[in-house]
This record gives C-alpha cells, sequence and structure tokens, in this order.
C-alpha cells in the first residue's frame, strides 16, 4: 500500500515520538493504535467489565466510538471515547497496567484492526502498534521495527513521567515495561513480533533525531 509507513516495535521504544516527527515532516496523518487498545481499557473499567470477560469486551469494543483530532498548531491532538476526552486519563498507571490484558482479546483485536483498516484507506499514513506490518497493512510501503534495551526504554518513560511530574519509581516502570512486553509477545491473537521485511532499527544510545535522519534516509533511497 502506497503511502503507508508501519511502525512496531515493544513499549518504551520511542515509537510514537518517531510517528509523529514523520508524520509532521512528510505531512502524513498519524494512527496512535495503541491509543485504541488504551481507550477501550479504560471504557471496560469505567463500565465495571471484568477484564476476563472475553465477550463483555468484545461487545464494547465492537460498540465504542473512537475519535481523533488531530495535532493543529501548538495544540496536540486529542482523543475521545464515547464524546468523552480522555487523552490524559488514558495514560494513567491503572491504564498501562491493564491495557494488555484487554489487547490479548482476539474480539477485541479484531474490532480494532478494522476500525485501524478503515483509518488507513487513503494513505498518507503513519501507523504505529505492535501488529501494523504483520496484520493491520502487511503490504504497508515501508515497515520498521524500532527496539530498545529494556533498561533504556525504562529510562526514557521514567524521564517523560517525572518532567510529567508523575511520581514514579524507575524499578516499577522497568517492570512494567518488562510485564507489558511478555504479554504483548506471548499472547496467541498477533503477538508482537518483527515483521520479516521490516528493517530494524535498534535505537539504544541514539537520539531521537538520529532515528529520524535514518528512517528518512531509509525512505528516501
Ligand atoms: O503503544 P502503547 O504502549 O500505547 O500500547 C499500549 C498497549 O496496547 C500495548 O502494550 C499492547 O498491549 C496494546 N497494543 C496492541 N496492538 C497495537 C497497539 C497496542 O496490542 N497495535
Amino acid at each position: 500500500m502506497n503511502n503507508v509507513i508501519a511502525i512496531d516495535g515493544p513499549a518504551g521504544a520511542g515509537k510514537s515520538t518517531l510517528a509523529r516527527l514523520l508524520a509532521r515532516k512528510l505531512k502524513y496523518r498519524y494512527l496512535d493504535t495503541g491509543a485504541m487498545y488504551r481507550a477501550v481499557t479504560w471504557l471496560a473499567l469505567r463500565e465495571n467489565i471484568d477484564l476476563d470477560n472475553i465477550q463483555g469486551l468484545t461487545s464494547l469494543a465492537n460498540n465504542i466510538d473512537i475519535e481523533f483530532s488531530p495535532p493543529s498548531g501548538d495544540r496536540k491532538g486529542r482523543i475521545y471515547v464515547n464524546g468523552n476526552d480522555v487523552t490524559e486519563e488514558i495514560r494513567t498507571p491503572l491504564i498501562n497496567k491493564n491495557v494488555s490484558k484487554v489487547a490479548r482479546v482476539k474480539g477485541v483485536r479484531d474490532a480494532m484492526v478494522r476500525q485501524q483498516r478503515k483509518l488507513a484507506q487513503g494513505g498518507h499514513i503513519i501507523i504505529d502498534g505492535r501488529d501494523i506490518g504483520t496484520r493491520v497493512v502487511p503490504d504497508a510501503e515501508f515497515k520498521f521495527f524500532i527496539t530498545a534495551s529494556l533498561e533504556e526504554r525504562a529510562r526514557r518513560r521514567y524521564t517523560e513521567l517525572k518532567e510529567k511530574g508523575t511520581g514514579v519509581n524507575f524499578q516499577e516502570v522497568k517492570a512494567e515495561i518488562a510485564r507489558r512486553d511478555k504479554i504483548d509477545s506471548e499472547r496467541e491473537c498477533s503477538p508482537l513480533t518483527k515483521p520479516e521485511d521490516a528493517f530494524l532499527i535498534d535505537t539504544t544510545g541514539m537520539s531521537i533525531d538520529e532515528v529520524l535522519t535514518r528512517v528518512i534516509n531509509i525512505i528516501r533511497t
């Protein structure tokens, strides 16, 4: 699929920062699929749906209304669930803790993938997640698999949370990321794995500008 760029990788690898910068540079849209799984988790918790209730979660994912409003000027993009602005609430430790449990449900994934493919129509889009190159758009023009050591991913996430003023503990952040990666890569349905035809970029020790330059060089050659 022309003009579609898929970015996959584990938690905290810098996918969304890269995707945002790349989207701005190429004047493409950006779809954060992790935000969609977070949105389903937010609604499930709000509606007191047991996270082991496969049918309840599937039905919720089939009926949820997720809307994105793109960034404009200095204003960051927003995400709405059934009309509620949940942009900040989907990034809390509570959602981090539960999202992988919700994302391993096949019915939830099927519903999200359907929406993601619809959003990808028309191209000129960068999509990031865990199964973008393997399942959502296997025919994407470019596929990247972005990773970094667990230590470095945890350090980046920790710094980000501290800057936001969230009281966090480094070891907890690291354990949380490791736990999420384990569930994401061991689940039955679309586990996190590098697409065979993806460019692998290990960003350990690289700055975001270096990563961006590497990606742009690949796209332009
Ligand atoms: O990308 P982010 O860390 O926000 O994703 C949150 C969670 O959503 C992941 O840990 C994973 O469980 C799930 N996810 C997924 N498939 C995607 C994107 C995210 O399973 N395409």
